[in-house]
């Protein structure tokens, strides 16, 4: 499968004064140099016997990058398949999977911070770590193998508990990193919630610094929920404007609100914003109770006008929750609001250090399932259960390590992890 021939285009669809035609494979050259003769040069390509690693120069071609694209699938490449690109370059051994997995979040990195974090994905210092980790992990089960197979008197003793100690601490290391590292780059899901007219599109504008949203003074036409990423302090925020959550006698505005709710439903974070310059009315108290125990932050907004509610009044609206005074129309406010969003989310501020890391959701799962194997090996010594059974614990985690590099990745994980990349990486 992996040594026919392949393209695909690599940049983005649409106008652009360069699009890239991307072909890899045994035979990309003799291929390339067929449809280059096919459009009329007679082009060998500079460094055409040479490896096919220089960039070389060979011909202009002033047709439509489709067109290219078709001219080497007429000449015999396939189309490639997602992400196979880098799925050869991963069989190839020119990265490790855990690097290959860093090129789909460099493409889709939403803020400077998670493009670092995608960066120094690819740069493999995780892949260091857990490579030096599982070595260590080797050594040590090669030593308890041999006891197994050998009688003591023939081999030295070691220790054991030692060595799995320290990588224990290493994962654990990492680990406490995870929360931090996916949410910087997946981001979170916060739902602006409130009465019609509260404000909520005027503070989702205020927020974004665009018009995206519709603002209006006629209550209940926020009819569909808008989706815009914002960017707290390299922090992705997904934030969902939503119609009110509350009863309504029209079709459309029902609709809203029934997504309203899936909003609230996938939501990690609840902003519900109140009009401090009105009256609380049964609509704020209906939405309030509707939060249930999601983490959650109140905006007294419009408090450019006169208030007509106390804070306190609005505190006691959800038990325990910070209130922050906002102003859509001067931004007053907002500054807190997103630290607060920050410290809600992250539970004691954002580490702003240049430290590793994790940042999958697939490499956190792999680690702490190494991590509890090696738990279970360290209480296997100290109960004082056969070398085997400890053995076993250590292969487990020793196989957990290697599914983030790839070396104990199976098919069907490889088949998963590429099957999400777009075409043409
Ligand atoms: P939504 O229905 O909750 O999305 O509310 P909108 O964002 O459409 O705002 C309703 C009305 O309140 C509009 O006339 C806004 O200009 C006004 N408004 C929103 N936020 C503020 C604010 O902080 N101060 C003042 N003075 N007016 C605001």
């Amino acid at each position: 499968m992996y040594d026919d021939t392949i393209a695909a285009i690599s940049t983005a669809v649409g106008d652009a004064g360069i699009g890239i035609v991307r072909i890899s494979g045994p035979r990309a050259l003799p291929l390339l140099q067929r449809v280059l003769r096919a459009v009329g040069r007679d082009a060998t390509p500079d460094g055409a016997n040479a490896a096919p690693d220089p960039a070389a120069r060979c011909a202009y071609v002033p047709v439509p990058v489709q067109r290219v694209l078709l001219a080497v699938l007429q000449a015999g490449a396939r189309l490639a398949l997602p992400g196979e690109f880098t799925m050869r370059a991963y069989l190839n051994g020119r990265v490790d999977l855990a690097q290959a997995e860093a090129v789909a979040d460099v493409i889709r990195a939403r803020t400077e911070r998670g493009l670092s974090l995608a960066m120094k994905g690819l740069s493999g210092q995780l892949s260091h770590q857990v490579r030096s980790a599982r070595q260590r992990l080797l050594r040590v089960l090669a030593y308890l193998e041999a006891t197994v197979d050998f009688s003591e008197d023939d081999i030295p003793p070691e220790d054991v508990a030692g060595p799995l100690t320290a990588v224990l601490e290493t994962l654990d290391g990492l680990l406490a990193t995870a929360d931090q590292g996916i949410i910087s780059r997946q981001g979170v899901r916060g739902a602006i919630l409130g009465r019609p007219n509260a404000g909520k599109s005027s503070l989702l504008n205020a927020l974004l610094r665009t018009d995206r949203a519709i603002v209006t003074e006629i209550p209940g036409t926020t009819r569909d929920t808008l989706e815009e990423y914002a960017n707290f302090s390299g922090v992705p925020v997904c934030l969902v404007d939503t119609a009110g959550i509350g009863e309504s006698e029209d079709l459309v505005e029902r609709l809203g609100i029934e997504r309203s709710r899936r909003a609230l439903a996938e939501a990690d974070l609840c902003l519900l914003v109140v009009d401090a310059s009105a009256p609380l009315e049964q609509a704020d108290l209906e939405i309030a109770s509707s939060l249930a125990d999601k983490p959650a932050i109140i905006l007294a907004n419009k408090s450019d006008l006169p208030p007509a509610i106390s804070h306190e009044e609005i505190e006691r609206l959800v038990g325990g929750v910070r209130v922050v005074p906002t102003s859509a129309v001067t931004t007053a406010g907002l500054d807190e609001l997103r630290q607060a969003v920050l410290e809600a989310i992250f539970s004691g501020g954002v580490v702003q250090s240049d430290e590793l890391l994790v940042s999958s959701p697939r490499h956190n799962e792999a680690l702490s399932r190494a991590g509890s194997h090696l738990r279970d090996a360290l209480g296997s010594i100290e109960t004082g259960l056969p070398a085997d059974c400890t053995a076993s614990d250590v292969r487990l985690a020793v196989d957990a390590l290697g599914e983030i590099t790839g070396e104990t990745a199976t098919d069907d994980l490889l088949q998963t992890i590429f099957s999400h990349f777009c075409v043409g990486k």
